[in-house]
């Protein structure tokens, strides 16, 4: 084996290279697909409008709540701003129970939410509580109401800050009764039903929970542009001219405040490119995609985010293992290699993404890092050198086309807005594990960022970028706030 694994290796990592021609090509259909979006709906870029016309400074100041459901767990949290830029947060957490998920009605999982939200005010504001309780006692009009901000991880067409029909469940939820249903008036009612002082005043994406979550905490002169997400999937939002949301007009139900000619946009950008005009793609890419459970969909974020990015990895790995001539992962002369049949290398999904990130993280002579991360995922006990430089180029490869590809939004929203030629200085809010662990993905990113003409060096030394944590905490109340502030 080895100088053959390698050279094999190094083959198959050639087949994920994405050279600046194919980035620029990406943009410019980017741009395509995404003016598309703006200007009608049921396109493959969605484009979605948020209704948050406005974003942070860092002076927001108040107490808001912000609830998160979008996964097992209910996040509970209340976020006071100091208008310093700085935030104190305080949340609880709590498992859906899996009955109120698939089996039972809406009411009844709207009634469970709203009754963590109230024993989250019985503990941590209490006062706040009681005294609502005594007015409403007395009969008084007097409110004293908590901005609540709705993070809502699901597919929904909004048609104002705080109003939002379901389109579909998601990730095990079945509900069918709340399918066409609002889930802000939803949640509100069961509010209601217990008589909290609680106004659910936005529904929150999270992509725009983090792009406002950075304009707080690190404003400019002009605040955050763009929000993104590289975790287990992608997305972005960013901030566009209301009057180049041309579909905007046909939202008969649309309603919101137009005095900042500004609204921040979902891109959705998770499905740029589905019928895959422009996107690289290789055996592995193909196979993944037809073995899923949404072929055809999501087809960028199955290149480039961290629920596929260890499953492209397993799929090239395999194809080396199965190899008869080369003898990865096989007890031979050469290595002590014995894998067993339960490695997570033979099962789909296996492999997690931060196994990437260690063997890339790696630079020793022997790869000591990369073969306690074999043993660790997939209990393949003493690989020799040459398979460990051999997983390293397939993660190199497979890493670097992730954070290249990344770059094609980012850049097609500079572009199509103008906005290095009209701002010193382009503030960018991210979040995720990939982005926050993989190592040197920005470096990634940036390097294809320069490769587009219209960016180039200078328009790259304009770009700052910083990790955004807690958009569905802090964004999500700051989203709050704006929308409080316009009602
Ligand atoms: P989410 O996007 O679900 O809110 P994360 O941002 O933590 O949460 O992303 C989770 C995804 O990131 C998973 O797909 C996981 O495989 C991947 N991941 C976890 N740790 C790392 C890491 N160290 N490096 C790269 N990817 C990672």
């Amino acid at each position: 084996m080895s100088s053959s694994l390698l050279h094999e290796a190094t083959r198959i990592a050639g087949q994920f290279e994405y050279p600046a021609e194919q980035v620029q090509r990406g943009v410019a259909e980017y741009i395509k697909q995404s003016d598309e979006g703006l200007g009608k709906e049921g396109t493959t870029l969605s484009q979605i409008p948020t209704f948050v016309t406005a974003v942070p400074n860092g002076t927001e100041k108040g107490l808001y709540l912000a609830v998160d459901l979008g996964g097992t767990n209910f996040r509970v949290c209340s976020v006071l701003l100091h208008g310093d830029t700085t935030f104190s947060l305080t949340q609880s957490k709590i498992l859906i129970p899996r009955e109120l998920m698939a089996s039972g009605t809406s009411k009844d999982l709207f009634l469970f939410l709203a009754r963590q939200i109230e024993s989250f005010l019985r503990i941590h504001h209490n006062e706040h509580f009681e005294a609502h309780q005594l007015r409403r006692q007395q009969g008084s009009n007097e409110e004293d109401l908590f901005d609540l901000g709705f993070t809502f991880s699901f597919p929904v067409r909004q048609c104002g800050i705080n109003r939002g029909t379901l389109i579909r469940w998601t990730k095990g939820f079945n509900i069918p009764d709340a399918v066409g249903h609002d889930v802000c008036a939803l949640l509100q009612s069961a509010i209601d039903e217990l008589s909290l002082p609680v106004r659910v005043a936005a529904l929150v994406n999270d992509t725009v929970g983090t792009l406002m979550a950075r304009s707080y905490t690190s404003p400019g002169e002009t605040g955050t542009f763009l929000g993104a997400i590289f975790g287990t999937g992608t997305n972005g939002a960013y901030v566009e001219k209301t009057k180049n949301i041309s579909k905007l007009k046909d939202m008969k139900d649309a309603h919101f405040d137009n005095s900042t000619g500004e609204m921040i946009i979902n891109a959705e950008w998770g499905s740029f490119d589905n019928h895959m005009s422009v996107l690289p793609t290789t055996v592995f890419d193909d196979e993944l995609d037809a073995d899923s459970n949404n072929p055809g969909v999501q087809m960028f974020e199955k290149r480039v985010s961290g629920m596929f990015l260890g499953e492209i990895l397993r799929r090239a790995l395999l194809s080396l293992h199965h190899n008869a001539d080369l003898g990865m992962f096989k007890a031979n002369k050469t290595s002590e290699t014995v894998l067993p049949e339960k490695s997570m290398l033979f099962r789909q999904w296996g492999l997690d993404t931060s196994l990437l990130s260690a063997v890339e993280a790696d630079s020793s002579k022997d790869l000591v890092d990369v073969k306690t991360a074999l043993k660790d995922h997939l209990e393949i006990e003493n690989p020799s050198t040459e398979e460990c430089q051999a997983v390293k180029v397939l993660v190199h490869a497979i890493g670097k086309r992730a954070a290249r590809l990344s770059a094609v939004p980012l850049a097609a929203i500079l572009v199509h807005t103008n906005k290095l030629a009209t701002d010193e200085i382009v503030d960018i809010g991210v979040d995720g594990s990939l982005v926050e662990f993989y190592p040197n993905f920005e470096g990634h990113m940036r390097e294809a960022l320069r490769e587009v003409p219209q960016v180039g060096a200078a328009g790259d030394k304009k770009i700052r970028i910083g990790i955004s944590k807690d958009g569905s905490g802090v964004g999500a109340a700051l989203i709050a706030l704006v929308a409080s502030k316009d009602g």
